[in-house]
């Protein structure tokens, strides 16, 4: 039974699938969990009993609002979205990249990206058939446009996504060599600015400048990582092909009115993300403070950083002391013996920094 299935497998599953490994979640139970760039904030009490009882007045039995309309609204003004630009819901902005792929994915197509950078990119396009073509960073992680720009002679890519800020570097990059990148790039620029409530900079202004710029947001990092919300904004045009790819009801009821609920609360959303980035910059300091351990500035809700030595034994000695962070070290290169820490709470942050100065 077994060596027939195998047998199978090997005929009708994409060799560069096989290749695959799945995207590996670690269970982190029981552990200060630093590992996601989630938000260690919950709601305070009234407000969570706010939102179940909008939630008691949703409708189960019905499919949701196919094209979640008066969420759409909302995130529109929410989001700074230019007028007569489109926007358009995913679940998460992983599905965003999906579905972006999926309509451009023929034969020989291209996604370019610098690396490092977030994963999923060069993930989504091996599952939708396309090349990935990776264009490595500067050692100060910024971009290296002559390299960039070459790369984009040689392939032409269909579609270059810049995380912005990057995972996981952490870091900006420079907003002219961004603009560089737009204007030689024959086809799609997609702005990943997952992190931007850490950042504060934004292209979306830039919106409907440049017929090739797409700008893509989550409310992923900025505590509503369990909801899988992710916003394209865009002209018009493209949207309209890319919402033909979407499947019908991708959003449902519970996630539109949870996100409906949470956007009518976005001065307490507003202020974790100021009580996030200022333990990141004590985070930072207190990291750089440690002996053998280099910390990279950061714009967004985490912070890579190097050990001297083996990054493999300090990430396990956290583990046994209860905290998950992520290791990094496996990538290699430039990413050689770093980890990369998601900001939590004081006083989760303070027992990672005593348990990593106990590990080093
Ligand atoms: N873009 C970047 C740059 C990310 O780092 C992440 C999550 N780690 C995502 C997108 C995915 O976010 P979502 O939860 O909206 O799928």
């Amino acid at each position: 039974m077994s060596n027939s299935i195998e047998k199978k497998i090997l005929q009708l599953i994409r060799p560069e699938i096989r290749a695959l490994k799945a995207y590996h979640v670690p269970d982190a139970t029981g552990l200060i969990k630093l590992d996601a760039m989630e938000n260690p904030y919950s709601w305070p009490e009234a407000v969570r009993r706010e939102w179940l009882d909008t939630l008691q007045q949703v409708a189960l039995n019905r499919y949701p609002d196919p094209d979640a309309r008066r969420l759409r609204e909302r995130l529109r003004a929410a989001l700074d979205v230019p007028p007569g630009m489109e926007l358009m819901l995913g679940n998460g902005s992983d599905e965003l990249i999906q579905i972006i792929l999926m309509a451009v994915a023929k034969p020989g197509a291209v996604v370019l990206a610098p690396v490092p950078t977030f994963v999923m990119y060069d993930m989504i396009a091996t599952f939708t058939g396309m090349k990935f073509a990776g264009v490595p960073l500067r050692p100060d992680f910024s971009l290296d446009l002559p390299a960039l720009l070459k790369a984009i002679e040689t392939h032409r890519p269909a579609v270059i996504f810049l995380a912005w800020p990057n995972n996981p570097t952490g870091n900006l990059f420079a907003r002219e060599d961004v603009l560089r990148v737009i204007e030689q790039a024959p086809g799609l620029v997609v702005l990943d600015e997952a992190y931007h409530a850490f950042a504060g900079e934004s292209f979306m202004d830039r919106l409907g400048r440049h017929d090739n710029l797409l700008v893509m947001r989550t409310l992923s990092k900025q505590g509503l990582a369990g909801l899988r919300l992710g916003a394209l904004a865009g002209p018009r045009p493209w949207l309209e092909e890319f919402n033909k790819v979407r499947l019908p009801y991708n959003i449902g009821v519970l996630t539109q009115a949870s996100a409906e609920f949470a956007l009518a609360q976005l001065v307490l959303l507003d202020e974790q993300a100021r009580q996030i980035r200022a333990e990141r910059d004590r985070l930072f300091k207190s990291l750089n403070a440690l002996k053998g351990v280099q910390a990279w500035p950061s714009r967004t809700n985490f912070i890579l950083f190097r050990v001297e030595g083996d990054a493999d034994r300090v990430f396990a000695g956290l583990r046994t002391h209860g905290v998950l962070i992520k290791n990094l070290n496996a990538a290699g290169g430039m990413l050689r013996n770093c980890l990369r820490v998601t900001v939590g709470m004081p006083e989760e942050n303070d027992s990672f920094l005593k348990a990593l100065e106990a590990c080093l």
